[in-house]
């Protein structure tokens, strides 16, 4: 049956990829933009996930179209780059309002109807950097890494009422947030990259198809690398 899919930030790169995969199984799916609109074949509602009041009235749009979000895929996500010392308070926290406290925003907003449907399933989209840290990324990586407690905390609080909460991890996946980075970076990153390569959007995609899916209903509180190997062992 077509479930009510949401995924922030699913206008453009990873979120986009992941939008499609939904829509091309069926589902009907919206996505969150912050003024540039979506794809035609897409939903789109305006939300910046830093405040609530929009992700309020994000959801009722959504509900009002498709029905109670039952699967949340929350992706929207931002980077401020630069060295602890050189890093504003300012940078910090914007970064980790974004990232981590717009993920409590969207994941507190979804549930509410998950728990009246007695299902639901909650992706957050992590970083493998959140589990390596990395250096530059103090903002990005400890609101990443904090993706993990939230989705593992969502997972007890909710796990007998058949609500999954889990998270995937991937490595370099060339979009618009990696474009950023110097020839030179990219050469050092892919070094280290197992499988030599970066990932495609749809790769990271197909692992939350499989998320989403009744096939892993039994899988909560997992955090799911998509990375070639980069972050193994964490
Ligand atoms: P992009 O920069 O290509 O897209 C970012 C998306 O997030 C856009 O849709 C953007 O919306 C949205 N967004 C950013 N801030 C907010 C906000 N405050 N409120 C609502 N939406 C917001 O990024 P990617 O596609 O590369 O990344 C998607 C996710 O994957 C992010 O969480 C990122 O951290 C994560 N990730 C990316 C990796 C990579 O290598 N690219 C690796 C690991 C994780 P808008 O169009 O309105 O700006």
């Amino acid at each position: 049956m077509a479930r009510s899919v949401l995924v922030t930030g699913g206008n453009r790169g990873i979120g986009l990829a992941i939008a499609r995969a939904f829509a091309e199984a069926g589902d009907k799916v919206a996505v969150t933009h912050r003024g540039s609109g979506a794809p035609a074949d897409l939903l789109g509602v305006r939300c910046d996930v830093t405040d609530a009041d929009q992700i309020d009235a994000a959801f009722a749009e959504v509900e009002a179209a498709h029905g109670p979000v039952e699967v949340l895929v929350s992706n929207a996500g931002m980077n401020d780059d630069t060295l602890l010392l050189r890093m504003s308070e300012d940078q910090f926290t914007k970064v980790v309002d974004a990232n981590l406290t717009g993920a409590y925003r969207v994941t507190k907003r979804a549930t509410k109807g998950m728990l009246r449907a007695r299902w639901g399933r909650v992706i957050l989209i992590s970083s493998v950097v959140g589990l390596t840290g990395s250096a530059g990324q103090v903002n990005y990586a400890a609101s990443k890494a904090g993706l993990v407690g939230l989705a593992r905390s969502v997972a007890r609080e909710l796990g007998s009422r058949n609500i999954t909460a889990n998270v995937v991890a991937p490595g370099f996946v060339d979009t618009e947030m990696t474009a950023q980075l110097s020839a030179e970076r990219k050469k050092e990153i892919l070094a280290q990259v197992p499988a030599g390569r970066y990932a495609s959007a749809d790769e990271v995609a197909a692992a939350v198809q499989f998320l989403a899916s009744d096939q892993a209903g039994y899988v909560t509180g997992a955090v799911i690398p998509v990375d070639g190997g980069l972050g193994m062992g964490h």
